[in-house]
């Protein structure tokens, strides 16, 4: 089982630390934490494997605000995730951006957080088949690279796919690319078991409750107590 915390956003240096003077995960997890770029450093003299949120597909250039693999790798940074619902939706991410900044990554010894989802209109309109198959066609396959399936409309919303509905999701997904598969989509300690109990899931990309150092340790030991 493995819980990813993404902090988008939040937590400078100071508050990073601050986390991990709180933070307990139990043996039986793997437990990664995704910071802010700025934070990055002070979260990797932590005991915890450490996750970047975005990474660049060039090993350098001109490309203003980016971040290459290799630079990531030298701070100590083990992997990244990509195609964030949030990068897709706000900073113009696509299928083939996704693509080049995994295979990027991987390259470069990194692993991935690949993330996938159907937005509520697209639920609606019956294509999150055909979006998950778009999705997921363009990811490369390779042992370090893990699927996230977070349904746009359950990310910061308290909205949550059903156990079923998300069983559902994994189930294609992992027809169609043999790797664990995180859920991602409102997970907190009070619907985690639920969630993580089902067959196809093998653990959770976690965004709100993944700030907060009580509640992410209470993720995890629900994670490690279903393994
Ligand atoms: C996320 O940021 O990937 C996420 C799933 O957020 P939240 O848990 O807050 O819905």
């Amino acid at each position: 089982m493995l819980i990813a915390g993404n902090w988008k956003m939040f937590k400078g240096p100071a508050e990073t630390l601050a986390f991990f003077d709180a933070f307990d995960a139990p043996e039986g997890v793997d437990v990664v934490v995704c910071p802010p770029f700025v934070s990055l450093e002070a979260a990797v003299g932590e005991e915890w494997p450490v996750y970047a949120q975005n990474v660049h597909w060039a090993a350098d250039g001109a490309f203003t605000g980016e971040t290459s693999a290799a630079m990531l790798v030298e701070l100590g940074v083990q992997g990244s995730l990509v195609g964030h619902s949030e990068r897709r939706l706000f900073f113009g991410e696509t299928d083939d951006t996704v693509q080049r900044r995994a295979e990027a990554a991987l390259a470069s010894g990194l692993k991935v957080i690949a993330c996938v989802g159907e937005t509520e209109a697209e639920r609606e309109a019956g294509e999150m088949e055909a979006v998950l198959r778009r999705q997921v066609a363009v990811l490369p396959r390779h042992a370090c690279l893990v699927i996230a399936y977070e349904p746009v409309w359950a990310i910061g919303t308290g909205k949550t796919a059903t156990p079923e509905m998300a069983e559902e999701a994994h189930g294609l997904i992992k027809s169609l690319h043999d790797t664990r598969v995180l859920y991602g989509g409102s997970v907190k300690p009070e619907n985690a078991a639920d969630l993580l109990s089902q067959p196809s899931i093998d653990g959770a990309l976690v965004g709100g409750a993944s700030l907060d150092a009580a509640s992410f340790s209470s993720l995890c030991r629900i994670a490690a107590s279903l393994s």
